[in-house]
């Protein structure tokens, strides 16, 4: 039980709607991008709490046979990025459990950071465990709390957890959703027909015809009871710390996360970007999708053509190929194309959200150079990513993060471009507005919250 698991996933919940499964289903079809790996849906129809979960995509592990069993007004759902290898069925969510006030299921976006400590207390005291998740320990910390009410026992388990977590419990009869203390993980509460929605973007809300009413305040929980306005409980005095990388890379543009559109400040990244180091060129491409919003940004400040060069294909899915350097760069190649007669004899500016490893970049520029590009120039829309993340983006060790082992030259070197240039920690804040010194930003500084 030594693994620890970095989760990138969305949570959603919906309480009060005769509908709730499907909307549930439709949520997370909106937040897939989220995570690939496994989903899986709970509801609650008064007396049972239900749930159908696996490995795949919400439309592979869902139909309407399916979601007519899962029963009831309320309901909520999983989507779930893993690492690689962890591809067991145990490790998807929700997590679901009958305990001695009866039913339960919770779904967790985040990483909590004590959990191995917490897993250790309790396997000494004799808990058995299922699954490597760390979510699991709140199964146990809620089964063995002392208190009388499911409420006073969630209270009682957040209390004894630490890190990142955007959590949505339910029960036979009532909803809970709770944020950590620094809101690192975004969750927000909107209005759907006579009953409440809760989901980690925005963008789930348009699909299902919500109505935005706010975010889930950072230590605040909120309890969903059948005739009732939520009530909201603040357990932990809010400390924003939102993940500014949610706006860099992993949210989806058209949703609203921490109450900002998410569109609309990775274009200011890319206006922002395009004022260090300028260069002469004859048009700016993004890598896409990550690279789009910032490369219009970009262009439109630079005032150099924006062309889309490189062609994504949207329907690869997993590909079972021997990893060899021929079969990774086919690989490559299957993903992003380049548009030969556009690019050829061109000086390009290519902008990306970010560098890992920066295989994405090497593999880039070999392509546009083999295409005929006179010159490419990587521009990248946030810092360098130095640190891992601990708060549940799932990022490797510092050995294997180029920017953290090399020098800028360097690693303009070892992808083989012309110039590469990173945005500065300053204007990535000036980017998303920032006033209160309120996001987490340790992937790119190494000050981690603890
Ligand atoms: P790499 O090839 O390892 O340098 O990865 C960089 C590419 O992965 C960029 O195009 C990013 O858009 C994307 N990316 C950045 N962060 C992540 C992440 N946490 N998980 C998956 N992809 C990512
Ligand atoms: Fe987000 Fe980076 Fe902080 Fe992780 S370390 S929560 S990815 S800003």
């Amino acid at each position: 039980m030594e693994r620890e698991l970095n989760e990138k996933c969305a949570v959603v919940g919906i309480f009060n709607h005769p509908e709730a499964s499907k909307l549930a289903y439709f949520s997370l079809h909106s937040l897939q991008h989220r995570g690939q790996e496994a989903c899986g849906i709970s509801s609650a129809d008064g007396k049972k709490v239900h749930t159908i979960k696996d490995r795949g995509l919400v439309s592979q592990v869902f139909n309407d046979q399916k979601l007519t069993t899962l029963k009831g007004s309320s309901a909520i759902g999983h989507n779930r990025y893993s690492t690689a290898g962890d591809d067991s069925i145990l490790d998807a969510q929700p997590v679901f459990a009958r305990y001695d006030l009866g039913e339960m299921a919770i779904v967790h976006n985040g990483n909590l950071t004590n959990a191995q400590e917490v897993r250790d207390r309790l396997i000494k005291k004799g808990a058995i465990f299922q699954t490597f998740m760390d979510t699991e320990n709140l199964i146990h910390l809620i089964a063995k709390s002392e208190e009388h009410k499911l409420l006073d026992r969630i209270v009682d388990a957040v209390k004894k957890i630490q890190g990142a977590y955007s959590l949505v419990f339910l029960s036979r009869t009532k909803m809970f959703a709770m944020r950590d203390p620094h809101g690192l993980r975004p969750l927000s509460l909107g209005k759907v027909g006579d009953g409440y929605i809760v989901a980690s973007e925005t963008c789930a809300f348009d699909l299902v015809g919500a109505k935005y009413i706010r975010d889930v305040e950072p230590g605040e929980l909120l309890v969903f009871e059948k005739g009732k306005e939520p009530t909201s409980i603040k357990i932990f005095e809010p400390t924003p710390k939102h993940c500014i990388f949610e706006y860099v890379y992993f949210a989806r543009p058209d949703s609203d996360v921490f109450g900002k559109n998410v569109y609309q400040m990775r274009k200011n990244m890319g206006k922002e970007l395009a004022k260090i180091d300028p260069v002469e060129a004859d048009m700016v491409i993004p890598v896409p999708d990550g690279g789009v919003p910032a490369a219009l940004g970009y262009a439109q400040e630079s005032g150099i053509p924006y062309e889309m060069g490189i062609m994504r294909n949207h329907y690869i899915g997993r590909t079972f190929i021997e990893p060899t350097q021929e079969m990774r760069d086919l690989k490559v190649k299957m993903k992003l194309s380049p548009i030969n007669s556009l690019i050829k004899g061109k000086r390009l500016i290519v902008i990306d959200d970010s560098i890992v490893r920066g295989t994405t970049s090497k593999r880039i520029v070999k392509m546009l150079k083999e295409a005929g590009a006179a010159e490419v120039h990587m521009r990248i829309s946030s810092p360098p990513t130095t640190d891992p993340c601990y708060y549940g983006i799932d990022t490797p060790d510092k050995e294997n993060l180029l920017a953290a082992n090399m020098s800028n030259k360097e690693m303009c070197k070892f992808m083989g471009a012309d110039s590469l240039a990173y945005l500065t920690h300053d204007a990535l804040l000036q980017s998303v507005q920032s006033e209160n010194d309120e996001y987490c930003t340790a992937c790119f500084t190494g000050e981690y919250l603890f």
